[in-house]
């Protein structure tokens, strides 16, 4: 296990890098060529450290002693002395890290292995600048790296089994997804499959003159990207876009060509495709015109397929990676066969641009069109054959066998858990087959990732719900599907181990108990977007905080730290971050250990109270009381109290 790790380069990676690996418990060097750089990225670490703090992900001291494990050099000797494990992220310039390579081959220990951070370049170059290439790996993090959940980890030719095995093992200590890129390709699996996203978009708009704000509508509302491809076009930086393509020897599209020139770089310089004097470009649904997203997502896919065909790494792989590391909505394969494999082809075949992966021409001729037919690049028999267990893609469902707990995990962490129209469905879906499992006693709502509970619902997922009744239509489902949880007939628990707003507050409201991480900040934010919350939540809010409260948090759209959240009784209890999931696990077995049927009532019984006039709510209790009597655990309950030991409740 690596325990010192040195960082090469202390600028927008270098920096992010060094201070994931300290905060993680490593022993940090990191070097740069002037001491005005290492200041920099110094800066920049304790900033990021000090927001890290300011928003309870971390504690001051941890924050503190992670500074502490961090030490800066110029001396590249100094530097990967005694280093188990050396990262690079200086320029993306194969010369350059050919150099660094050779240097680093001198200077470290001959036990260390040397991994290179860049985006594209393969790492088979900088393996035969050393004499060590077995010990050479690729580790592509994120930008940034402390947020972003994905690791590429790329086995170049030479890169031993150990080695990788070594780069996958560190990701993971770091919190991270690793995917493994089997062949040392230009571009690896995120790079590659993102290119045609921007390019072809710029193809379109040179060749076609439809406006960007057109193309950029189309792929946000109608095929749900969080950014469209001019947009992000800006935010990667034309100048880095321009020189990667050009250095690569690929046709540099027109536009780019023209921004770079104009030295328009994107929102670094202030503008580029679009101003950034007045905020992000201002987009609407209405803008997308009759554009047809296929146009994008079909070259998109046909470079995803071809990975597949050369043996890069697997269609599941190769989507998680896209998602993870790149925030695309949905994996590309998995969307093909959404869209369907001819559809796809008719796209492709449709400009002389394209040249379609015989992958593509194979699964049509064989008839595997994806989902209408049963399969794709995944089977979609066996999920539609009757009897099979549910299978779900943005919620993960666990179940505990000994404990009788199962847990729902909201499992879009890229798109902080936010909620789409599928994933109301998921979660109902789940319901029904947890209400029935006479195993499970008790069900624990949380969310994937540390950065959120559930930031509510994705608005870029409800593309095709952009007309006002849609939306309507949408909301009222979740609304409908946050009842379900409601009336669930086993306690719940929204277990909040981070932020909760939006709909996440709604699905924590319909829980029967709050508990959540310190780090988490808890709102009921759509007023600041001009909407009312349609969940539930003012209705559920109101009967849990009080009305005084209620308008504060609903009206002003704020968001409350989980300790204050604790104070007005908005949830049960704030636990420290560290702590959060043992607490929750121990608060889910102890309901799971209660009495089923007595809990069942109660928890009917208490929803109604507000509703039913006491006369009424009180013969309600006496009738429960008759109902409860007849079961056997009462009787249970009952001879374990004489008998001093635990009840064992069975629910009969
Ligand atoms: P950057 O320009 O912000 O930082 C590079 C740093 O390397 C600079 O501080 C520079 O002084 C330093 N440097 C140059 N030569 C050096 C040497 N011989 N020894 C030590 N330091 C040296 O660049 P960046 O954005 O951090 O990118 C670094 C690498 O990470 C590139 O390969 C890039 O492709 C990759 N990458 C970047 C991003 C991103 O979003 N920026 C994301 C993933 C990967």
């Amino acid at each position: 296990m690596a325990q010192k790790v040195t960082v090469i380069g202390a600028g927008e990676m270098g920096h992010g890098i060094a201070e994931l690996l300290a905060l993680h418990g490593y022993t940090v060097s990191m070097r740069d060529i002037k001491q005005e750089y290492l200041d920099r990225g110094m800066e920049r670490l304790r900033w990021s450290l000090d927001k890290l703090v300011e928003k309870a992900q971390v504690t001051r001291q941890q924050a503190d002693e992670a500074l502490a494990r961090i030490h800066t050099t110029l001396d590249v000797a100094e530097a990967c002395r005694d280093a188990d494990f050396v990262i690079e992220a200086v320029f993306e310039d194969v010369e350059l890290k050919k150099k660094v390579f050779h240097e680093l081959d001198e200077a470290a220990p001959d036990k260390a292995i040397l991994a290179s951070n860049t985006s594209a370049i393969p790492i088979t170059n900088m393996a035969f600048a050393t004499r060590r290439p077995t010990k050479v790996v690729g580790m592509h993090f994120f930008n940034p790296p402390m947020l972003m959940p994905l690791i590429e980890v790329i086995r170049a030719e030479k890169t031993s089994d150990a080695t990788l095995q070594a780069a996958v093992d560190l990701s993971k200590s770091l919190g991270k997804t690793a995917i493994v890129v089997r062949k040392d390709v230009p571009g690896f699996i995120t790079t590659r499959v993102l290119a045609p996203y921007m390019n072809e978009a710029a193809w379109i708009h040179h060749e076609e003159k439809v406006p960007i704000e057109t193309i950029d509508a189309a792929m946000r509302y109608r095929a749900g990207f969080p950014m469209g491809p001019f947009e992000l076009a800006d935010q990667v930086g034309i100048d880095l876009l321009f020189t990667a393509q050009e250095k690569a020897g690929m046709p540099v599209p027109p536009p780019f060509q023209q921004m770079y020139a104009a030295r328009k770089f994107g929102k670094k310089s202030g503008e580029g495709f679009y101003s950034y004097k007045e905020g992000r470009p201002k987009l609407t649904p209405d803008m997308a015109g009759s554009f047809d997203p296929i146009r994008i997502l079909a070259p998109i896919i046909n470079e995803a397929a071809e990975l597949v065909a050369m043996g890069v790494a697997s269609p599941a792989e190769i989507d998680e990676a896209m998602r993870l590391g790149t925030a695309f909505p949905k994996g590309p394969l998995a969307l093909a066969d959404e869209l369907g494999i001819d559809k796809v082809l008719a796209a492709l075949k449709s400009h002389p641009r394209f040249k379609p992966a015989k992958i593509l021409q194979d699964m049509a001729a064989r008839g595997d069109l994806g989902v209408a037919s049963g399969k794709g690049f995944y089977e979609h028999r066996a999920t539609a054959a009757e009897g099979a267990p549910p299978t779900f893609e943005s919620i993960l469902v666990a179940k505990d066998a000994t404990s009788h707990v199962a847990t729902i995990t909201l499992n879009r962490p890229d798109r902080l858990n936010t909620f789409t129209p599928e994933m109301f469905e998921e979660i109902e879906r789940a319901l029904v087959g947890l209400e029935k499992d006479d195993e499970v006693h008790c069900v624990v709502f949380t969310g994937s990732g540390e950065r959120a509970f559930s930031a509510g619902a994705d608005l870029t997922a409800f593309g095709g719900a952009s007309k006002a009744h849609q939306f309507w239509k949408v909301s009222r489902r979740s609304e409908q599907v946050f009842h379900t949880v409601a009336n669930f007939s086993k306690p719940t628990i929204a277990a909040l181990n981070s932020s909760a707003v939006g709909g996440g507050l709604e699905l924590a409201l319909a829980c029967d108990f709050r508990i959540a991480a310190k780090r988490a900040k808890i709102g009921q934010t759509e007023v600041a977007r001009g909407l009312v919350p349609g969940a539930g939540g003012s209705q559920r809010l109101v009967r849990i905080v009080g009305l005084a409260k209620a308008k504060e948090i609903a009206m002003l759209g704020d968001r409350i730290m989980a300790e204050e959240a604790a104070a007005i009784g908005l949830i049960m209890k704030a636990v420290e971050n560290d702590g959060f999931e043992a607490e929750v696990k121990a608060f889910a077995e102890k309901l799971a250990g209660g009495p089923p049927v007595a809990q069942r009532l109660i928890k009917v019984m208490l929803n109604r109270s507000g509703d039913v006039p006491i006369d009424a709510a009180l013969e309600m209790e006496a009738m429960a009381f008759g109902l409860v009597m007849s079961t056997d655990d009462v009787y249970e309950g009952i001879q374990a109290f004489m008998e001093k030991r635990p009840p064992a409740f069975k629910g009969e």
